[in-house]
């Protein structure tokens, strides 16, 4: 899926590591979110002291694992990467954390899929830095307390509503982060052009941005895609090619893709325009349900062409417009 904001595979990992803004000013937009962090980190710095443990909250490709990098970067501070679905077991963390160097920075991704072992282990190592580690099996067992380096923690999770509120509540700072803007996707993508030496116009720019629902991630892969285009045909990466390259990949004009249209069409044409039940939907496109929740339905709603109530999903006007279709007579729509 072109279009998914999730990392699709590791070339694009890679492709992504050379597009990642190294400081707080590089990073395009999430104004409120920057000011925020800036305070946080130099008023640590001035007290000589590690900064706060943080919490980056937002769907994915909007910038956590960048804003991780950040952190470290701006402080000067080693980084350490990690991720919930990595550590199982209490063990798994007390190794990681025992080995950071003062001053560390530890990110998580996914925090709300470490094991719950793991996340009451969290509980006294954010607060006081220190771990109790059980040694032997049985009635013979005991705890022995292992001081930690003192370290920030950088947990990034898509649903901060998963997270039991005692982790949450030991973040010093959460930070919500937002779809963006198309003018400030232009300029991701216009710095992300620049770094890879694609001569490419405002208006081209302006075209995909328009097109990647509101995720850097999206708008440097489209780009990816724009340039390829150019490179095969041997033109420029202008409007025209974007327009092409987008066609052959069946991204509209507002970043649907085939799998969307196809959801809403069905929804529309076959169910007049529903309620229509998720199960339903899904078999009527081929897809197993949880893609459809997951990936297809969150931009559908977003973008205000599906609701979802009690009774299943439905179709708004804004959809039946722009599918240039009419609801039938008596639809709520
Ligand atoms: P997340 O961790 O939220 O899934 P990432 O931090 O991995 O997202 O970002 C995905 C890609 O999008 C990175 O390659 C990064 O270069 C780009 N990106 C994200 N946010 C910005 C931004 N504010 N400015 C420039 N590029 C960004």
């Amino acid at each position: 899926k072109l279009v998914s904001p999730s990392l699709e595979s590791e070339s694009e990992l890679a492709f992504e590591g050379a597009l990642r803004p190294a400081s707080l000013a590089e990073f395009v937009g999430q104004k409120k979110v920057r000011g925020q962090l800036q305070l946080l980190l130099t008023a640590a710095t001035m007290q000589n002291r590690t900064p706060d443990h943080i919490l980056l909250a937002g769907p994915p490709g909007l910038g956590k694992t960048t804003l991780a990098m950040i952190v470290a970067y701006e402080g000067n501070r080693p980084l350490r990467m990690s991720s919930g679905p990595a550590i199982q077991h209490a063990g798994d963390l007390a190794a990681v954390l025992s080995s950071l160097v003062p001053g560390e920075v530890l990110f998580i991704d996914e925090i709300h899929r470490m094991a719950r072992s793991a996340e009451e282990m969290l509980y006294l190592a954010m607060e006081d830095f220190r771990i109790d580690i059980m040694v032997g099996k049985g009635a013979g067992a005991t705890s022995v307390p292992l001081d930690l380096a003192p370290f920030t923690l950088v947990g990034a999770t898509t649903r901060s509503g998963l997270l039991p509120n005692p982790l949450r509540d030991r973040f010093g700072f959460t930070a919500h982060l937002e779809f963006y803007a198309e003018s400030e996707l232009e300029q991701v993508l216009a710095r992300a052009a620049q770094l890879i030496e694609l001569p490419i116009k405002k208006d081209a720019l302006a075209e995909i941005a328009g097109r990647c629902r509101g995720t850097p991630r999206i708008a440097n892969r489209l780009l990816r895609r724009v340039r390829d285009y150019a490179l095969v045909h041997g033109g420029a990466a202008d409007i025209a090619a974007v327009h092409a390259a987008l066609e052959l990949y069946d991204v509209d004009a507002i970043g649907l893709d085939r799998l969307d249209r196809e959801v809403m069409k069905i929804i529309l044409t076959r169910f007049g325009g529903g309620p229509v039940g998720l199960n339903t939907l899904a078999v009527s496109v081929g897809e197993e349900s949880e893609t459809v929740e997951a990936v297809v339905e969150p931009f559908l709603v977003r973008i205000g062409f599906l609701t979802r109530t009690p009774r299943g999903r439905v179709a708004t006007s804004a959809a039946w417009q722009h599918f240039g279709l009419v609801p039938p007579p008596g639809s709520t729509a």
